[in-house]
């Protein structure tokens, strides 16, 4: 597919502060837009030209240049651009979410009659979207426990087209072998795509780990404010950004310039908020640890963690998503617990400045074996610790107050 050099692990302890003056600095020069900093918002569906014969050549400039609304404005742009340079130097195309970043991805590499591997413990909608519209388009889609990344090559087969990845695992939090399955992939010419959400360019580069494809939801921590939706596909190579532009096209995917203009403002404060999120992640990890309804942590940071040595050799950081199991919770147990917090907060996404708590199942969608206990996952956001740990701690105490009055 490229003949780019053979994929090498990061260099974990490298330090932040490249990262920190690339977030900040992403995008045009000031002075390229009149002097304004941040990338100016332009709204547009018509884009206008002087001549008969521009109009009739334009779309010689789909991937470079502003056609159309569809494809992008000057905001666009400088965002796919900004994006592009932090994953590590390629192209990038977005779209309005990550979920059809992935679904537009997915797209561009399969077709009917085409093998997919996906890993089991992929985001809830990537596997819908793969059982349901890439299977009735005639894909066959077949998915793999994260445990089985070293047998992968026993999978592959003649058809076998992409691998599609997400480490850490949506909810459970595996970490996979990606320079092992990238190095096993590009040998039998198979493409590979990572979800590369959880730990955003700064703290896992996955394109300088062999990965083709890297998609991430901005919604998450790059917007980090909960209230932008953004998709972004890098990839280094040129042939296949212009095929997922192409096909972002026929699926008529555009990515909102207003959100666009917040992504990017978001990126501007990633590096110093995803020290924080890392750092409340940790602490809340490390005292429910110690919690006896707790079973388990989910958690790769952890030294106790079966992904840990890989995500040291690997990643830069943990962004302050993780999990952790309980005892089995009856539904008034699970009332008593997420009810009544204060700080924490109950809602779906992630990535944005508040601390939220969710209850997860992905046990009856999932092929393989996970613990029966009651799934918790947490987003550490932006909070003094102290309160976050109070609000926690109470929420244990309505807990053991209820299983004692019910023995
Ligand atoms: C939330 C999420 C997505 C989807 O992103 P949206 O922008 O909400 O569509 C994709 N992948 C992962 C891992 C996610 O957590």
């Amino acid at each position: 597919m490229t003949d780019r050099p053979a994929p090498q692990s990061q260099n974990l302890g490298e330090g932040l502060e490249d990262m920190a003056t690339a977030v900040t600095h992403a995008g045009p020069e000031p002075r390229s837009q009149g002097g304004v900093l941040n990338p100016p918002l332009y709204r547009a569906s018509t884009i206008i030209y002087d001549t008969v014969a521009e109009y009739m050549n334009r779309h010689a400039g789909l991937y470079d240049e502003v056609i159309y609304g569809l494809y992008g404005t000057q905001t666009t742009l400088a965002l796919a651009d900004a994006l592009a340079a932090l994953e590590g130097g390629g192209r990038c195309v977005l779209t309005s979410s990550g979920t059809s970043a992935i679904s537009t991805a997915l797209a561009a590499v399969v077709k009917a009659g085409d093998h997919l591997l996906v890993v089991d413990t992929v985001y809830g909608p990537t596997r819908k979207f793969c059982e349901e519209v890439l299977c009735a388009f005639g894909v066959e889609v077949e998915f793999f426990a994260p445990g089985d990344a070293s047998a992968l090559s026993g999978l592959l087969r003649p058809t076998t087209r992409a691998v599609y990845l997400e480490s850490p695992g949506s909810q459970t939090f595996e970490i996979l072998d990606l320079p092992a399955i990238t190095q096993t992939c590009r040998a039998a010419g198979v493409l590979t795509l990572a979800d590369n959400t959880w730990a955003t360019p700064l703290y896992l580069r996955p394109l300088d780990l062999g990965v083709d494809v890297s998609i991430m939801s901005a919604t998450k921590y790059v917007s980090g404010h909960s209230d932008a939706m953004i998709g972004s596909i890098c990839t280094l190579d040129d042939g296949l950004y212009r095929r997922i532009k192409d096909t972002a096209g026929r699926w008529g995917q555009r990515a909102s310039p207003d959100d666009c203009y917040l992504v990017h403002r978001g990126l501007r404060t990633l590096q110093v908020r995803l020290e924080r999120h890392e750092r409340n992640g940790f602490a809340l990890a490390q005292w429910l640890r110690a919690q006896p309804e707790v079973r388990r942590i989910l958690h790769p940071g952890l030294p106790e963690d079966p992904g840990h040595d890989l995500w040291r050799r690997d990643f830069r950081g943990a962004s302050g998503l993780f999990g952790f199991y309980m005892e089995p919770l009856s539904g008034d147990q699970a009332s008593a617990f997420f009810d009544h917090l204060e700080i924490f907060r109950l809602g779906s996404s992630w990535g944005g400045y508040e601390s939220l708590l969710v209850p997860a199942w992905p046990a009856p969608v999932r092929r393989h074996p996970q613990d029966p206990g009651a799934l918790v996952r947490v987003h550490a956001g932006l909070e003094s610790v102290e309160d976050l740990v109070t609000d926690l701690e109470r929420a244990f105490v309505r807990l053991r107050a209820l299983r004692k009055s019910a023995a």
